[in-house]
């Protein structure tokens, strides 16, 4: 069976080389208990090392089954401990935190075996080195004794013809050794068993064969029986652990220290919400760059606004509006775009209170009043406004009581009071930022329109051969729709006789002109009547005021066809700012001219901005580097007390790349667990549950893709670390490691 000629192991450690044994020659055969004795340091380890294949020689022939050995590398001394060798430790060498069954069971499925196939087996193995009552016991929590016996059956399981066991008594009291013993001789009937001891009495009455050994050489070599030779030979055929069973140990090993999965967890649960967090910090760095600057023409700047017109410079019809809502990113639409920047400040009777901002449609207030109500008339309004505005703050009552007008003022220099405001509820907002704002009902804000549409326009009139502008100083020539007014006519002040040569106006035209940016009208009147103080509200049903005087009054019809002709420009709001592009994409294909308020904004100071966040990226950069390595050496702290378990693996013929796997399975199954309760963090703060601001401002810069791309960063570096802790576990031979445990 095993032939040993002239066989000599050196060791080579610091330039100094040692003799493990020198010149040994033997032939062992199956059916024999082999006892090897000697005192400490006379090579019996070795001796046994190299038998089992653990450990190379360097000198000699080593023949199994008559087949000489000298050409095995590393793969075959793999396979030649697979098939033939079985090991026993005088420390066991097992897993303590599997079970009797567990242990048994990772020799075999090692070596290819089914789970279902071999639970006879296993069972009736330990009930022969008598465990049956600790089948699910973890080792751990059993005696020497009993481990010794669990290291056998694992042994006997294997099925291979040769066990070798180095002092395997060593470690157990003299009852324990004396079962241990009487246990191997046992299954030395059909096997070779060779074991070591230094206590010659424990097993000399079972030993078949008896060698001593003294300084590196055999001193003596007897057979104290002849063998009862069995000679079996049954050729066993092995294979790789399966794929499934990989997977099973695999997450056997992921869970079955708790301390070990519980911090492993925390590294990699650390890890996702690290590099989640210097993912988000990028883009949002990335996005207030984007958006970093001011505006010179609008007013409001929001980054959540996009500014449309058509390309074709015509109105935007309902059904247009209907489709932009129905975008998906789309939040509002701010029709009459003009209002929007249309800021305009109110102020009371005494000019005591005063407030600026730009009116906006009540219907849009979203957040709560702070105090007051809601407008239930037109004249009623809500202000929003800063929490740090004195007035706001100290006089809210007063404010509340008063009449306010907006400072309107025609071309005498006076404002319209006939329209006293009233601020019924008022909304707080925190901070500085922002202009206020007036909101307002339908009425007010129609009024507003037919202002802001003026002085969108250059309207001018020509009378008389004359171009008379309308905002002018000549407040003759205000243009002012009036239901009384028939089509095609005008009322004028009477005072317009003057400007024409005959001293009648009445008959006369006048071609009114309005130019804006989407186009260029014109239309006729002829001036039907004239009217003077007595007879406006007659003709008109407008007061008579001194300052009202002067205006061209046209049939409201005629006024919206050429002035107010429909809605060119609008706002569109969308609701979430990063997903802008693709909303622009939308609005483009609907053919609208589009331009997004970050664009608008003066990039002055930019470079700055740039320089800034070059820093950030650069810090970032270094962090994410740290943490790889934090991880990488807490985890390998952890995994450090996994050596004696790949250790065991080995000795139980698992090759390293089986054994990488292993790993590689555990650290990624822990990986995605800590990576999944990130994920279900991540969806209790989408859902609302969670509200803490780090996780919040998370979740707002990642998309799905961030989520996937994290993932596959989080499985890389767990991929990464197991590769690292491996190859430096598995560099050595499985002696030298296993050297190192001991
Ligand atoms: P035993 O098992 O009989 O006590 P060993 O086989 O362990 O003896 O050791 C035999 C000889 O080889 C001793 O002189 C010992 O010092 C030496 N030896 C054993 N292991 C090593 C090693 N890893 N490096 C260097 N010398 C070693
Ligand atoms: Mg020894």
């Amino acid at each position: 069976m095993l032939k040993l000629k002239n066989v000599s192991k050196f060791y080579y450690s610091k330039g100094v080389i040692a003799s493990g044994f020198s010149k040994v020659n033997l032939e062992l055969d199956m059916g024999e208990f082999v006892v090897i004795t000697g005192e400490s340091g006379s090579g019996k380890s070795t001796l046994l090392n190299v038998l089992s294949g653990l450990d190379t020689y360097e000198e000699g022939e080593m023949y199994i089954n008559g087949e000489e050995t000298s050409h095995y590398n590393e793969t075959d001394f793999e396979e030649y401990r697979r098939k033939y060798v079985g090991n026993i430790f005088q420390n066991f060498n097992l897993v303590n935190s599997y079970t009797v069954y567990q242990n048994v069971e990772l020799a075999l499925i090692l070596n290819g075996e089914n789970k279902k196939d071999v639970k006879g087996r296993i069972l009736d193995i330990i009930q022969k080195v008598g465990l049956s009552d600790f089948v699910n016991t973890k080792c751990s929590k059993l005696s020497g004794g009993q481990k010794q016996r669990v290291a056998i059956a694992r042994a006997l399981a294997k099925e291979t013809p040769i066990i070798v066991a180095d002092e395997p008594t060593g470690n157990l009291d003299s009852k324990s050794a004396e079962e241990v013993v009487k246990l191997l001789s046992e299954i030395s009937k059909d096997k070779l068993v060779i074991i070591v001891t230094h206590n010659l009495e424990q097993v000399e009455k079972y030993a078949t064969r008896l060698i001593k050994m003294h300084d590196g050489k055999v001193l003596e070599d007897k057979i104290l029986k002849k063998p009862e030779i069995e000679d079996k030979d049954e050729s066993r055929t092995f294979a790789d652990i399966t794929v499934s069973n990989r997977f099973r140990l695999g997450r056997r090993n992921a869970f079955n220290i708790p301390a070990k999965f519980v911090l492993i967890f925390a590294v990699f649960l650390f890890i996702s919400f690290a590099v989640a967090g210097t993912y988000s910090s990028f883009e949002k760095a990335a996005y207030e760059e984007s958006i970093f600057g001011f505006s010179e023409f609008f007013n409001d700047t929001s980054d959540k606004r996009i500014v449309i017109n058509k390309q074709d410079k015509s109105a935007i019809t309902a059904e247009e509006f209907a489709k932009i809502e129905a975008i998906d990113n789309v939040s509002r639409i701010a029709k009459d775009d003009t209002l929007v920047d249309y800021t305009m400040p109110i102020s009371d009777d005494e000019y005591w209170y005063y407030f600026y901002g730009n009116f906006t449609d009540v219907k849009e207030l979203k957040d709560n009043l702070t105090a007051g109500r809601m407008p239930e008339n037109s004249n009623e309004i809500v202000l929003e406004g800063s929490e740090n505005d004195y007035y706001l703050s100290h006089d809210l009552e007063e404010i509340m009581k008063k009449n306010f007008y907006i400072e309107n003022y025609d071309a005498n220099g006076e404002r319209d009071t006939s329209k006293p405001l009233k601020i019924v509820g008022v909304i707080l907002r925190e901070g500085n930022n922002g202009s206020d704002k007036f909101y307002v009902g339908e009425e007010i804000l129609e009024q507003l329109r037919l202002d802001a549409a003026m002085s969108a326009n250059n309207v001018k009139s020509l009378f008389e051969g004359q171009y008379y502008h309308s905002d002018a100083s000549d407040p003759n020539f205000r243009i002012t729709p009036n239901k009384n007014v028939p089509k095609g006519e005008a009322y004028v002040s009477g005072m317009l006789n003057d400007y024409t040569q005959s001293g009648r106006a009445v008959g006369k035209e006048i071609v009114i002109s309005a130019d804006s940016i989407y186009s260029h009208d014109s239309m006729t009147v002829k001036i039907a009547k004239t009217y003077n103080k007595s007879n406006l509200k007659n003709l008109t049903g407008v007061e008579f005021k001194e300052s009202g005087e002067g205006a061209i009054y046209v049939n409201e019809e005629d006024y919206n066809n050429l002035i107010n002709k429909g809605i060119f420009q609008s706002s569109v709001y969308v609701k979430d700012a990063k997903k802008l592009d693709s909303t622009l994409e939308s609005l483009k294909e609907m053919g609208f001219n589009v331009l997004p308020m970050r664009d608008s904004l003066s990039k002055e100071g930019a470079e700055l901005v740039q320089v800034i966040s070059m820093m950030k990226t650069f810090m970032l950069a270094v962090l994410i580097v740290a943490l790889f390595f934090i991880s990488y050496f807490i985890i390998r702290i952890v995994l450090k007390s996994r050596n004696a378990y790949y250790t065991t693996l080995r000795t139980l013929g698992a090759s390293r790349k089986i054994s990488k796997q292993l790993l590689d399975i555990e650290l990624f199954l822990i990986a995605t667990i800590g990576y999944a309760v990130f994920m279900a963090v991540m969806c209790l703060v989408y859902t609302g549950v969670i509200n803490q601001t780090f996780v919040v401002e998370l979740a707002n810069y990642l998309s799905v893709t961030s989520y996937i791309i994290l993932y596959l960063i989080i499985i890389a570096m767990s991929y990464m670390i197991s590769h690292r802790f491996s190859r430096k576990l598995f560099k050595d031979s499985v002696m030298n490691t296993y050297r190192e445990e001991v």
